[in-house]
């Protein structure tokens, strides 16, 4: 947000002109600073909104020996906050492939982007496929070594392999994979995209949120979120790295009145969140509540220790914002809010 400057006359005086250019170019300077670094926080890096017609189910980018379709273990998934370097929350999913495996592409498509350089293990190839929702979808492949002879322009089909998983550098050997736009700075939720594939629990193994829904009769609202961490969970799952959220948070306003927030911290056995939205809010029927939820990650667990001590442990839905903090400002949470109208 910008701020107008209001500059008064004042009578000429040199000595007093000077020192009020330094002052002014100080308060520019500061206002530059605190402007980008605000800026790249709340810079937005993700669209989150649920497509429902999304009518051709997208392919695991992994096949097994056979040629079957496998899904791999995720160990970041998208919007999840992290212990590491790099964007956080995590924009993309990264799934556990050995290195030299293959990759394919999980729809038919057009390579409109790629980066052949795999110097420091950043290999990328950026796949256009029109997947009949009115857009095209862009998916990001990374820490692959394209196969050689691709070119950007040339068709890629989902039986034929795109890129291998490439050696070791900087990132242990796995697929970074995405839904971004076109301009690749802004990252789409994907678990819609395997709505159907069970395997993957429906997707909900990819996106820290996944699958809200709200039942206008009952005013039950529902909601699933859990981490995948590379840290092994033997505890559950067969030893998957999937993860409780500390608890999740509901902020709500119910009709434009002031933010306020609830942690609900009970979960079934798959990680979905069950509440009514309405008495948890105490709103009444006729009133309109705004809300968001954010996913708090424990960084003090000793079953997910890859993530302890992190500085940095919540995911918001909707994503949104590259780096926001634990609480957002009025103005902030305004600007993401989803609105739910109480009708019974
Ligand atoms: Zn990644």
């Amino acid at each position: 947000m910008r701020t107008q400057q209001v500059m008064k006359r004042h009578i000429y005086s040199p000595t007093k002109q000077i020192t009020n250019t330094v002052l002014l170019i100080l308060v520019l300077l500061s206002q530059i600073l605190s402007v980008s670094s605000a800026s790249d926080q709340y810079a937005r890096s993700f669209i989150q909104n649920v497509s429902d017609n999304m009518s051709i189910q997208a392919l695991s980018p992994y096949k097994n020996k056979d040629g079957l379709e496998y899904w791999p273990l995720c160990t970041s998934k998208n919007n999840q906050p992290r212990n590491v370097s790099g964007t956080n929350p995590h924009q993309g999913t990264d799934l556990t492939i050995n290195v030299g495996e293959l990759i394919y592409p999980i729809y038919d498509g057009e390579i409109v982007y790629m980066d052949t350089d795999i110097s420091s293990q950043t290999g990328y190839i950026l796949v256009r496929s029109d997947i009949g929702i009115g857009e095209y979808a862009y998916i990001e492949y990374m820490h692959i070594v394209p196969i050689s002879g691709l070119s950007v322009g040339q068709y890629v089909y989902t039986s034929i392999p795109i890129a291998t998983i490439d050696d070791y550098l900087r990132y242990d050997s796995h697929l970074h994979i995405g839904r971004v736009n076109e301009t690749r700075d802004i990252h789409f939720q994907i678990y819609d995209l395997f709505a159907d594939c069970v395997n993957w629990t429906n997707g909900s193994d990819l996106d820290v949120f996944s699958y809200p829904s709200y039942n206008e009769e009952t005013a039950e609202f529902s909601i699933y979120a859990y981490i995948s961490s590379d840290t092994e969970n033997p505890e559950f799952y067969g030893g998957y790295g999937r993860f409780r959220l500390k608890y999740i948070t509901l902020f709500y306003s119910v009709n434009g009145n002031a933010w306020q927030h609830t942690d609900i911290a009970d979960c079934d056995p798959n990680y979905k969140y069950t509440f009514n939205i309405q008495e948890k809010t105490n709103a009444v029927k006729g009133d309109t509540i705004e809300y968001y939820i954010t996913g708090t990650r424990d960084n003090e667990s000793s079953y997910d220790t890859s993530f302890n001590d992190a500085s940095y442990t919540v995911a918001y839905y909707p994503a949104y914002y590259s780096h926001p903090d634990a609480v957002l400002s009025g103005e902030k949470a305004d600007a993401i809010a989803l609105t739910i109208k109480i009708s019974k």
